[in-house]
C-alpha cells in the first residue's frame, strides 16, 4: 500500500499547509476511542481561506482554458485509483463504514473526477434567435468562490460530486469537512496538489459547524454555497446566504419510500430492499427507510426481508461485515432516542452484534411493522439502520403514502407492470425515481437532490455543472 503521509491537524489554504491555533479530536467509530486531531478553524481561517480563493481565481486557476482543468481533474481522478487502499481504510476507521462501502467511496471519488475531468470542456452556451441585426449568444461563467459544507456520512461522494463539478467550472473552492469525520477531505487536497492544481483553488478549513461553517456559510465573498446535511442546518445556511442573495443548494436527507406491487420479481427486489435501509448503518441521505408493499405479497416479503435481517453481521469497520457502528455516540443517542419509541410487537427482526462489537457506537439493524402512517417511526429521518414495513392495497393508497411525508429524495417501484411504471415515476414526489432497481443516491452520472424538505439544486450528472455557474447573455447590435 502506498502511504499518503499527513499531519491531520494541518489546514489548507492558499498551497499552504498551516499549523492551527487550537485543535479538534476526531474519534473512532468502531472503539470509541481518539483517532487523531484535527485543526478548529474560525472566522480567521475562513477569511484567509476565502482571500486565498479570490487570489486563485485572479491568478493561475482562473487563466487556465476549461481543457487544462479538465486535464487536471482527470489527473486527479487517476492519483485517487492507485491510493484506493489508503482512503478506503482511513475512511473505514474515520467514518466507522465497513470496509467495501468505503473502497466503493474511493472508486465514486475517482469516478467524480473522471466524470468531470472530461466534461469541463464540453460546457457551451447557445446563439438565440432575436432581432434582425442582432446576434445574442449566452456564456456559462464560475459563480467565483464557492463553499463546500459537507456532512460525515459519505465525505469521499460528497466531495468528490460538489469540489469536482465546481473545479470543473472554474470556481475556487472552499471546503468545511465534517468535525466528525475529515481524515479523506485532507488526503483528497494532499492528492490535488500533487495533481497539479494549483494553490488557492481547493482551500480545506476543519472546524466547528457554529464556527468554521457559519463564518463560511455568511461570508460577504463566498459567491455560492453547498451543503449537504440536516435539515436544522440547511434552514440556518439558508438564512445566512439570503443576506447577501447567495445562491445555495441544500441536500437534506429524506425518508425515502420503496414500493413493491403483486407482480414484482423478489427475488431481484429484496437484496435492495434491505441494503438501502442498513448501507452505511443507515446514515446514507438516500436511504429506503420505508418499504411499501401490496397486501397481496406484504407477509412474503416481510418474511424474505426478516430472514434477511437475522443474518446481517454488526462489527467493527476493519472486519467488513454488513453493518458498522454508527459516527457517534450523539448519533447512537439519536436513533436509539426511535428504537426506545418501538412497541415490543413491532419489531419484525433485528441483526446480530457481533462479540468484537464493543466500545464503539453500535446498535442492531431493525425491521419494524405495524406503524401506521403518520406515526413519527414513518415521518421522521431516522438516521440509523431502521426501515418499516407498511402494507398498502391499492395504487394510489400507495402512491399516497410514499408522498405523505415533508421529504422528497429518492423513490424505488418493483412491478412489471410497464403502464404502472411510467405512472409512478410522474406521481412520486423524488429528485429521482429507481424502476426495478435502487440507487441510494445512485450513479457519478445521475443528477441528484430533492424536492420539500430534502432540498433544492442538483448535484452529480452534467447538471451539478450548470449549478455550479451562472448564465450570462451577451446581446450584440451590429446592424
Ligand atoms: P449537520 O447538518 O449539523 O452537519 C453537517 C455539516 O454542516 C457539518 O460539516 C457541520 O460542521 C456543518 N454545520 C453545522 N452547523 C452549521 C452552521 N450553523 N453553519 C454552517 N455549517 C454548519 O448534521 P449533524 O449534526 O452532523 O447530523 C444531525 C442529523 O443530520 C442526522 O441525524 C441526520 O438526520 C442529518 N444528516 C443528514 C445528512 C445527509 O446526507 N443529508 C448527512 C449528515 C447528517
Amino acid at each position: 500500500m502506498q502511504s499518503i503521509w499527513f499531519d491531520s491537524t494541518e489546514y489548507l489554504i492558499g498551497g499552504a499547509w498551516l499549523k492551527p491555533n487550537a485543535t479538534l479530536e476526531l474519534g473512532n467509530p468502531s472503539t470509541g476511542e481518539k483517532l487523531a486531531e484535527i485543526a478548529r478553524c474560525g472566522a480567521l481561517e475562513v477569511d484567509a481561506a476565502v482571500a486565498a480563493a479570490i487570489t486563485a481565481r485572479e491568478g493561475e486557476w482562473g487563466r487556465m482554458t476549461a481543457l487544462e482543468r479538465g486535464r487536471c481533474l482527470t489527473r486527479l481522478g487517476r492519483i485517487v485509483e492507485t491510493r484506493i487502499e489508503e482512503l478506503a481504510h482511513l475512511e473505514a476507521a474515520d467514518v466507522g463504514k465497513p470496509l467495501t462501502q468505503a473502497r466503493a467511496d474511493a472508486h465514486a471519488l475517482a469516478r467524480y473526477m473522471e466524470f468531470y475531468g472530461g466534461a469541463a470542456d464540453k460546457v457551451m452556451g447557445e446563439t438565440i434567435p432575436y432581432l434582425d441585426g442582432h446576434t445574442v449568444y449566452t456564456l456559462r461563467e464560475p459563480h467565483g468562490v464557492t463553499a463546500h459544507i459537507v456532512p460525515w456520512n459519505y465525505p469521499m461522494q460528497i466531495i468528490g460530486r460538489s469540489v469536482g463539478a465546481a473545479l470543473a467550472m472554474g470556481n475556487a473552492c472552499v471546503l468545511k469537512p465534517a468535525e466528525e469525520a475529515c481524515l479523506t477531505a485532507l488526503a483528497f487536497a494532499r492528492l490535488a496538489e500533487e495533481a497539479g492544481l494549483p494553490p488557492g483553488a481547493l482551500n480545506v478549513v476543519p472546524g466547528l459547524g457554529a464556527e468554521a461553517g457559519a463564518a463560511l456559510s455568511s461570508h460577504e465573498h463566498v459567491d455560492h454555497i453547498s451543503f449537504t446535511g440536516s435539515v436544522a442546518t440547511g434552514v440556518k445556511i439558508q438564512e445566512a446566504a439570503a443576506h447577501k442573495i447567495t445562491p445555495v443548494t441544500l441536500e437534506l436527507g429524506g425518508k425515502s419510500p420503496q414500493l413493491v406491487f403483486d407482480d414484482a420479481d423478489l427475488d431481484a427486489a429484496l437484496p435492495f430492499l434491505v441494503n438501502a435501509g442498513v448501507q452505511n448503518a443507515g446514515q446514507t441521505c438516500s436511504a429506503a427507510s420505508r418499504i411499501l408493499v401490496q397486501t397481496g405479497v406484504f407477509e412474503d416479503v416481510k418474511a424474505r426481508m426478516a430472514e434477511a435481517y437475522r443474518a446481517l453481521k454488526v462489527g467493527p469497520a476493519e472486519e467488513d461485515l454488513s453493518v458498522g457502528p454508527l459516527i457517534s455516540a450523539r448519533q447512537k443517542a439519536i436513533v436509539e432516542g426511535f428504537l426506545n419509541k418501538i412497541k415490543p410487537n413491532q419489531v419484525v427482526a433485528a441483526g446480530i452484534l457481533m462479540d468484537s462489537a464493543k466500545g464503539g457506537h453500535y446498535v442492531r439493524p431493525t425491521l419494524l411493522s405495524g406503524v401506521a402512517p403518520g406515526d413519527d417511526l414513518e415521518q421522521q429521518e431516522i438516521f440509523g439502520p431502521v426501515q418499516v414495513i407498511i402494507p398498502f392495497e391499492t395504487e394510489e393508497e400507495g402512491i399516497r403514502i410514499a408522498n405523505g411525508t415533508q421529504y422528497g429524495l429518492v423513490a424505488g417501484v418493483w412491478t412489471r407492470d410497464g403502464a404502472r411504471q411510467m405512472r409512478l415515476a410522474r406521481a412520486l414526489r423524488a429528485g429521482q425515481v429507481f424502476l426495478n432497481n435502487y440507487g441510494a443516491g445512485g450513479g457519478v452520472e445521475l443528477p441528484f437532490g430533492g424536492v420539500g424538505h430534502s432540498g433544492h439544486g442538483r448535484e452529480k450528472g452534467f447538471e451539478a455543472l450548470y449549478g455550479f455557474s451562472t448564465l450570462k447573455t451577451v446581446a450584440a447590435h451590429h446592424g
